[in-house]
């Protein structure tokens, strides 16, 4: 499934708005030569109150994170690129929206050290909808486990959302396409589930909700976060633990968070059905809560949102 871009007007590069075709890099940037760029996917929604972000604080507070893993150092603080952040969207007059910061290594610097490569901040946004297909969110996703594996730990830090890590991201993805799937899941070192292409992996057997640790082979998604809390909210038992491949077949409900694809569910895994094929109770009820929040259609009693304001 394609995702087409729908260009906005500006984008947001170190403290200024600049036209959206003039946010280009050298080819010989480090961000194009070896990836060297770290960014962050948040989606903002077209809430009753007008536009909010939904977990801006935690999305950024990784984004610097990932910059201090990979010793890049922006001269940004979480407050100014909320600011950033929500100028970009307000700007644009973007309502529902998905948010892409970047902090990346420009031009400079002909070999591996990148010290005589600036550091270069943007913000991008917008309109973008749901990412696995149009009714996927009700009707759910066919999915199949990766022949590509994820890293082992310690040799990519997966904790950080970097450009580079994406490349095994996308053969996940292509790999799935290729064979008719919307997305795959990819196994870990050990064999056993790690995460899917751009999503972290939830299981329901009788009744308890199961995730993979973070066990240096996953992104901690800031959704998978969301869903666990939201979960024992609920009255859900909610277990962390290695989750073996053959578990998703025999699991009576499989899904996917993420901040684009926000709670998906699968119904199909290898061809074989999840369940009865079709979303069961338990993801229904996590994602239905969810998207109210993020909606803003119930009380934002987490304080997940960040209104644009206008
Ligand atoms: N894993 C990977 C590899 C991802 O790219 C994403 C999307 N950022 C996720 C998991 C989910 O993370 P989040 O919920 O923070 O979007």
């Amino acid at each position: 499934m394609s995702v087409g871009l729908t260009e906005s007007e500006w984008i947001w590069k170190e403290g200024e708005l600049i036209p959206w075709q003039d946010a280009t890099v050298h080819l010989l940037s480090l961000a194009v030569q070896f990836g060297n760029s770290i960014f962050e996917g948040i989606r903002c929604y077209d809430t009753p109150g007008g536009p909010a972000v939904f977990r801006l604080d935690a999305h950024l507070r990784r984004l610097l994170d990932s910059c201090k893993i990979y010793r890049m150092d922006p001269p940004w603080s979480v407050d100014q690129l909320t600011e950033a952040c929500t100028t970009t969207v307000r700007r644009n007059a973007l309502g529902d929206c998905y948010i892409r910061p970047m902090v990346l290594r420009g031009y400079g610097s002909a070999g591996l050290n990148p010290a005589a490569s600036p550091i270069e901040t943007y913000v991008a946004a917008w309109p973008w909808g749901t990412y696995l297909g149009e009714d996927a969110l009700a009707a759910g996703v066919d999915v199949c486990v990766s022949t590509w594996q994820r890293p082992y730990p310690n040799t990519f830090p997966v904790s950080a959302k970097a450009a580079g890590h994406y490349n095994n991201a996308q053969l996940i993805k292509m790999d799935a396409l290729a064979n008719g799937y919307a997305e795959g899941i990819g196994l870990g070192p050990g064999g056993v589930v790690s995460e899917g292409g751009g999503q972290n992996v939830f299981l329901v057997r009788d009744g308890v909700l199961i995730t993979p640790f973070l066990d240096g082979t996953s992104l901690a998604g800031i959704t998978r976060d969301s869903v666990i809390r939201i979960a024992r909210d609920l009255g859900v038992d909610v277990r962390e633990q290695h989750v073996p491949r053959e578990s998703l077949y025999t699991a009576d409900e499989v899904f996917f968070s993420g901040t684009a694809t926000e709670v998906t569910p699968i119904r199909s895994v290898d061809r074989i059905d999840v369940g009865s094929g079709r979303a069961g109770p338990v993801t229904l009820a996590i994602q239905k809560r969810f998207l109210a929040i993020a909606r803003g259609q119930t009380e934002d009693a987490y304080g997940w949102l960040t209104p644009v304001g206008g």
